[in-house]
């Protein structure tokens, strides 16, 4: 055990950076369910996802075996210009809870994009470029994810279509600005330039859109141009698995000074940064080499791991994607427009569906007031003005800290920080305003979402 005094913040060195990305599914006894044919039902082939998606990300996403994924040093190279991220001792925020616990927190906002998803859309980005294509099409929702993949783009020379959630295209013209400014084009979603737009403005006219659409349009429109695939920023194992790079330095950080955690915490949208940071920690507890408690966090609004049914669903509201047996609200589940938090897709990764179904990961629905309180105290005391996706973990973090300052234990608590929230104001606005509402669906909203679940043959 290494008795130096733990520094404020703890960073590898160049050299000790990781050289793989951890693939989890290899240590899980009872592996994912594969992604269906959404006509047939069968599983899907390679060669029917390669019409979608990059070949290379495709052996990727059906890669149940690798433990260990080589990162290409390309990707490498680019990851040494913004990482590694931090870990963070958050002192200051345990001396101002007066609790025992330790906090650490894993910061992934410094970089423009301001969250983690860079580290996932470098590497779809390159896997595309090094097939020869175009460009790329995705979606975006507050448009972290757009801002990351254009910047990718950008320094690839590939062209990136993005199809943003209308609702964010409105309220968030600087983050629109960005990604036009790293060369991307932007289309608010649904819009008017696909067939699925087309269908989805006509059964809900005035919709402020969804993630669940705006997949629909982007993979229609890498389908319907040649030299075109579509990325994805969530949800698939490929992107978990990009992820992992989050999760092998936090758990290389802290094993240089000999920490180790008890709880493992990070907010959940479509599970990617929070299958990326505990899938080390993960692949142990699955050896049974060690316990860890991990805390799933999602908002109340949108809460498809603790009222959500483990079932094969549509990725997206045009039912045009492949189907995963994932925990969901259903494919046309739109969360309510009072919801200001992010998180707000209806399904979740299948790798932490599955591995929350058979107990080994907890999860909790917290409120977007409560979340915004966290998302204050935390800024104010860390100086980190969080993004309000990543204030649920916090959020989450702080009871748990609270929690050890009764019983006096001396947890170690780590959680993922994934962003800031410089583009988030409106939200802040209200919550300052006092005008923010909390919205919890009725069990009869979440039946009426789950009714067009797809049956299976
Ligand atoms: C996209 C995003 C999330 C949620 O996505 P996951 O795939 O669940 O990680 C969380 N925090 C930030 C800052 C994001 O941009």
């Amino acid at each position: 055990m290494n008795k130096q005094a733990i520094p404020y913040k703890i960073y590898l060195k160049e050299n000790e950076m990781p050289k793989q990305w951890y693939n989890v599914r290899a240590d899980m006894k009872e592996k994912p369910a594969p992604l269906l044919n959404p006509v047939t039902h069968q599983p899907m082939s390679a060669e029917e996802l390669s019409v979608v998606f990059c070949e290379e990300l495709v052996r990727q996403e059906l890669n149940d075996e690798d433990r260990y994924i080589d990162i290409p040093q390309e990707i490498q190279d680019f990851y040494k210009m913004y990482r590694p991220s931090p870990l963070v001792r958050a002192y200051c925020l345990e001396k101002q809870l007066d609790t025992p616990a330790k906090i650490y927190y894993k910061f992934e906002g410094n970089n423009t994009s301001g969250s983690h998803k860079l580290n996932s859309a470098i590497a779809q980005a390159y896997y595309a470029k090094k097939q020869g294509l175009k460009g790329v099409t995705t979606e975006t929702g507050a448009g972290q994810w757009g801002t990351a993949l254009s910047m990718a783009c950008a320094y690839l020379g590939l062209d990136c279509q993005v199809y943003m959630v209308k609702v964010s295209y409105e309220q968030k013209p600087f983050r629109r600005e960005v990604m036009r400014t790293y060369g991307a084009s932007v289309t608010p979603s649904p819009s008017v330039t696909t067939e699925a737009g087309r269908r989805i403005l006509k059964a809900h006219p005035g919709t402020g859109g969804s993630l669940g659409c705006a997949i629909s349009e982007a993979v229609e429109a890498a389908t319907s141009q040649d030299g075109y695939r579509y990325v994805l920023g969530s949800v698939l194992n490929q992107v978990l698995l990009h992820q992992s790079v989050i999760g092998v330095e936090t758990k290389a950080a802290l094993d240089q000074y000999g920490i180790v955690p008890d709880i493992i915490i990070g907010c959940a949208g479509g599970g990617s940064n929070l299958g990326g940071l505990i899938s080390p920690f993960m692949g142990e507890k699955l050896r049974g080499e060690r316990d860890y408690r991990f805390i799933a966090v999602e908002p109340a609004s949108c809460p498809s791991l603790t009222r959500g049914k483990f079932v094969y669903d549509f990725c997206d509201t045009g039912m045009i994607c492949p189907l995963a047996k994932m925990h969901t609200l259903g494919s046309n589940f739109i969360p309510s427009s009072s919801h200001a938090g992010g998180l707000r897709y209806h399904g979740m990764n299948s790798v932490l569906s599955q591995l929350y179904h058979e107990g080994y990961m907890e999860a909790v629905a917290v409120e977007q007031s409560l979340v915004f309180e966290a998302a204050v105290q935390f800024a104010r005391i860390e100086g980190i003005l969080p993004a309000p996706e990543s204030s649920h973990a916090i959020r989450v973090a702080i009871d748990e800290a609270l929690r050890c300052k009764e019983t006096g234990e001396e947890k170690t608590i780590v959680f993922g920080l994934t962003g800031t929230g410089y583009f988030d104001m409106f939200a802040y606005e209200k919550y300052n305003n006092g005008e923010m509402k909390d919205y919890i669906p009725t069990d009869e909203e979440l039946r009426r979402g789950l009714e067009k679940l797809p049956q299976l043959r």
